[in-house]
């Protein structure tokens, strides 16, 4: 096992910034990720780590008028108990309930699985189907940047190396509904084969939906919004017509990959499937 890296421990938001200012180094929160990466398993190790966890200006969750605001060091484990989360987001609740186990909820956290930016993410479909905004910041101040336009490649972000994920905020929007689901080998520490948020907002009237999104992990380099799926779900009622016209969209819209975990077939029969069963379930039939 490599030499562990020099470990800077900074008390404040803006020590910190200045650290990372100073010399390149990598974020370290609840480390579960990065601690794979400093055993050397998946590339060359970092050379110098910042410690974030004694930064309390980075932790709580709160309703910011019509806007759920979670701060980066947030874990699973809060999530999952946060009364706030379980009334104005209980998707998110879901997905934080996936990942991982115990150990993983208490350590792992939300702006780690930001940063992170894996594709299987599970928390990021929620973010994405959601229209979150991540906030960044470093010594230049702090900038927001649309879920949609934060995973530019394959674990890439559009984060700049003297930056951190401060907090996300979610727009919390009227008769805004999310559904989530993970496929995996197992329930519990299992990386996603397939993970989907679908939101819409229904019509008072019809019932017909609108503000669609349909957004998915582990079936593309990134987490991804499926357009042309959303269009065809956009203004219509969640009928069985409609979920197989979806599914059917869905299927031939998204391009995943054969890996380790399963293969570009199984992803894309499984995504489609998933959707059919969402729509069904919100139609009730
Ligand atoms: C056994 C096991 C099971 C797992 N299961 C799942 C699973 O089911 N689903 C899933 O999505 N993930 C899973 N993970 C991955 C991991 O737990 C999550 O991605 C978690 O959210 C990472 O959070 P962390 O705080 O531990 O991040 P860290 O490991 O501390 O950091 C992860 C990355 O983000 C960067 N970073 C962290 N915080 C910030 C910040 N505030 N600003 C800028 N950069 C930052 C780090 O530099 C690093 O590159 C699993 C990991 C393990 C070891």
């Amino acid at each position: 096992m490599p030499a562990e890296p020099p470990i800077e421990v900074p008390r404040s938001l803006a020590e910190a910034f200045a650290i990372l200012a100073a010399a390149p180094h990598r974020p370290v929160a609840g480390g579960t990720d990065v601690l794979v990466q400093i055993a050397g398993e998946l590339g060359p190790p970092p050379e110098r780590v910042i410690d974030l966890w004694r930064l309390d200006e980075l932790r709580g969750i709160g309703l910011e008028g019509d806007t759920l605001a979670l701060g980066a060091l947030t874990t699973y484990t809060e999530i999952r108990r946060s009364a706030v989360c379980l009334e104005h987001l209980p998707a998110l609740v879901d997905a934080a309930a996936t990942i991982g186990a115990a150990q993983i909820q208490n350590r792992g956290t939300l702006g780690g699985n930001i940063a992170n930016a894996s594709p299987a993410g599970d928390s990021l479909p929620v973010l994405l189907a959601m229209d979150a905004e991540i906030v960044v910041g470093g010594v230049r101040g702090e900038q927001t940047i649309p879920a949609r336009d934060f995973w530019v490649a394959y674990r890439r972000t559009a984060l700049q190396p003297d930056e951190l994920v401060l907090r996300v905020r979610i727009p919390l929007v009227a008769r805004r509904e999310i559904r989530f689901r993970k496929v995996g080998t197992r329930r519990a520490q299992a990386i996603s084969k397939v993970v989907m948020a679908l939101a819409w907002r229904s019509s008072p009237g019809d019932g017909g939906w609108s503000d669609v999104r349909v957004a998915l992990g582990s079936v593309a380099a990134t987490p991804i919004r499926a357009t042309a799926t959303e269009a065809v779900l956009d203004g219509a009622a969640p009928t069985a017509e409609t979920a197989e016209r979806a599914a059917a969209t869905l299927a031939a819209e998204i391009q995943p990959i054969d890996d380790v975990r399963s293969t570009a077939d199984y992803r894309r029969v499984v995504a489609a499937r998933v959707l059919h069963r969402l729509v069904r379930d919100a139609g009730g039939w």
